[in-house]
């Protein structure tokens, strides 16, 4: 009886002197059409260089958006990026208020998302916008990129998705309100809602 202790590199694939892939030839119980997908595929086989063998492909080119918030919000457990259609709906109009996009039109916009600062438009990909998302993060959990989508950073996954829910409900609202004449939260109830629920 042998062990392997998968101690390899970070984002290499597992000893191939030890391991191979059996995709299977239909006819020894492996690859017999039955309904999972076999390959030989070695880009969802990762180590992760502290002795674990992970799963998974390789994370999107828009991960390091998500790395510029853990990197400034220590407490950050989860980060969201999405392209949801109302947002990004906002993240394309013409005069934003920079350091907060929003109005204050809900008590829930203004616990969830708080002050959600628009991070100026580069093309996916470009690390000038991982560079912008990080001078950004330390003061907002939340941030729009213009053009493109919300970022959101939780104390839990399911804390930052209910942001970004709210957010893009929001955005949402902001348009449906867009010609109308709008009574906003004031000064006060913004400042008794962060007392009542902070952080
Ligand atoms: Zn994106």
């Amino acid at each position: 009886m042998w062990s392997d202790e998968f101690n390899g590199t970070a984002g290499t694939a597992p000893d191939n002197t030890k391991w191979e892939f059996d995709i299977g030839t239909g006819t020894n119980g492996w690859g017999n059409a039955e309904l999972q997908y076999y390959t030989n595929r070695s880009s969802n086989i990762k180590l992760d260089g502290n002795g674990k063998l992970l799963s998974g492909d390789a994370p999107s080119k828009e991960a390091f958006l998500h790395l510029g918030m853990y990197q400034e919000r220590a407490n950050s457990a989860a980060v969201v990026h999405l392209h949801c259609l109302h947002a990004v709906a906002v993240s394309c109009l013409d005069g934003l208020n920079a350091d907060d996009v929003f109005p204050p039109i809900t008590a829930y916009a203004v616990m969830q998302v708080g002050k959600l600062a628009l991070v100026p438009y580069f093309a996916p990909g470009d690390t000038a916008l991982a560079e912008a998302v990080r001078k950004l993060a330390g003061k907002h959990h939340a941030v729009l990129l213009a053009n493109h989508g919300p970022v959101v950073a939780g104390t839990s996954l399911s804390s930052a998705v209910y942001a970004i829910e709210e957010l893009e409900q929001t955005a949402r609202l902001m348009l449906l309100l867009q010609s109308h004449s709008v009574r906003l939260l004031t000064v006060e109830q913004i400042a008794e809602l962060n007392r009542r629920f902070p952080g």
